[in-house]
């Protein structure tokens, strides 16, 4: 009895394993090659100005819709993308994507809007970078400050010297740097005081929980009063409810993303997207 159940375990997660092994493998399979198969499709999320209640830029997400897989979503293929290094040319791919259409959103609207895109470690090891985002913006005549590059903590944490000097290089170009998923990780208050940031995004988990517990509500207060002494502008993800854009306005947060006003957007859609919070 003992040894049958025994046996039934270990075969259990031998499949588990073999699962998550076979998954990867057909992901990174399907990877290559995806993109010049134009798998991918960038979508894009609106971010408002809380005080004005106008929309001021958007921020760029991949989406990947594979013929074998279906729609892979970023959480499982961007690791992967990392690891493999697939992550250069596609991430070159969506900075490109989003500076066209942001030059066409620009054109169309005759607003300054800006466009966010999230960036990874790997991508600081590609000694193209800088030249390829300078070319990018000079190509679709977009001036730096309207592009914000989004790290994580967990980028800075690796703490190679390239990483510091690509930062420092893509600051002094004038494109904006934001934290993405502030307060997830750790030391993100050091890395703060180490890079030259323009701006903090709040992560969604603790936008969450404002309306709800007072431990939130205090985290998101301190950190906004923190990043403004630090002349940091402050954005909220992941905002749902009108109640939470409330609590966030009347902490002073400058600008804020979430379903709550639009979730992402094909290009299309956006451009024909005419969103205010106020009158
Ligand atoms: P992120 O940069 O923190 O992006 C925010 C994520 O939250 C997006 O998920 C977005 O769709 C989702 N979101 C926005 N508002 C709400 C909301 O109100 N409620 C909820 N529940 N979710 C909301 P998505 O698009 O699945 O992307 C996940 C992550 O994948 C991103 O997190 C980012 O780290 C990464 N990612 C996406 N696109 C790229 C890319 O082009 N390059 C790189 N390096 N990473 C990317
Ligand atoms: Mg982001
Ligand atoms: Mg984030
Ligand atoms: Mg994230």
């Amino acid at each position: 009895q003992a040894k049958a159940i025994g046996r039934n375990t270990y075969s259990f997660f031998t499949k588990e394993m073999n699962l998550t092994m076979t998954r990867r493998f057909e992901i990174e399979g399907q990877m290559h090659g995806a993109l010049e198969r134009n798998e991918f499709d960038v979508y894009y999320q609106p971010q408002l100005d809380i005080q004005s209640g106008h929309i001021t830029g958007a921020e760029a997400l991949l989406r990947w819709h594979n013929p074998i897989l279906g729609n892979v979503t970023p959480e499982e293929f961007i690791p992967i993308a990392e690891q493999t290094g697939l992550i250069i040319p596609i991430g070159k791919y969506v900075i490109k994507q989003a500076l066209q259409f942001l030059s066409e959103w620009q054109n169309v609207d005759q607003q300054k809007y800006k466009m966010a895109v999230n960036f990874s470690p790997r991508q600081f090891r590609d000694n193209e970078l800088i030249g390829f985002i300078r070319k990018s913006l000079i190509d679709t005549n977009i001036s730096p400050q309207h592009l914000e590059l989004e790290i994580t903590e967990g980028v800075l944490m690796i703490g190679k010297s390239y990483i510091r000097e690509s930062h420092l290089e893509l600051h002094k170009l004038g494109i904006k740097l934001s934290m993405d998923d502030f307060g997830t990780g750790y030391s993100s208050l050091s890395y703060l005081r180490q890079y030259a940031f323009d701006a903090l995004k709040i992560d969604r988990s603790f936008i969450d929980g404002i309306t709800r517990n007072n431990e939130d509500y205090d985290l998101v207060k301190a950190t906004i009063a923190m990043a403004h002494s630090l002349r940091l502008v402050v954005v909220a993800e992941g905002v749902e409810i009108r109640e939470q854009l409330t609590l966030l306005e009347e902490l002073g947060c400058d600008y804020a993303q979430g379903y709550y006003f639009s979730k992402p957007l094909t290009a299309k859609q956006l451009l024909e997207l005419k969103y205010t919070t106020k009158p």
